[in-house]
């Protein structure tokens, strides 16, 4: 079944966000209009060349 979700507005950007929201953060909501390579808005595999603070020990 197909979830109410869309994929975030920035186009680096992997999260998916509700249907009514554009952007999964801030971050992406300011570099809407830009064209990046990596997207770092900190959500978990996201974030390109960039570890996660994620609770691996
Ligand atoms: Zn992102
Ligand atoms: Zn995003």
């Amino acid at each position: 079944m197909p979830e109410k979700t869309k994929k975030c507005a920035h186009p680096a950007c992997s999260c998916t966000v509700d249907e009514n929201t554009k952007h999964c953060s801030q971050y992406c909501k300011d570099s809407g209009g830009k064209t990046e390579i990596s997207c770092n808005c900190g959500h978990t595999g996201c974030a390109i060349g960039e570890q996660a603070p994620a609770t691996t020990a």
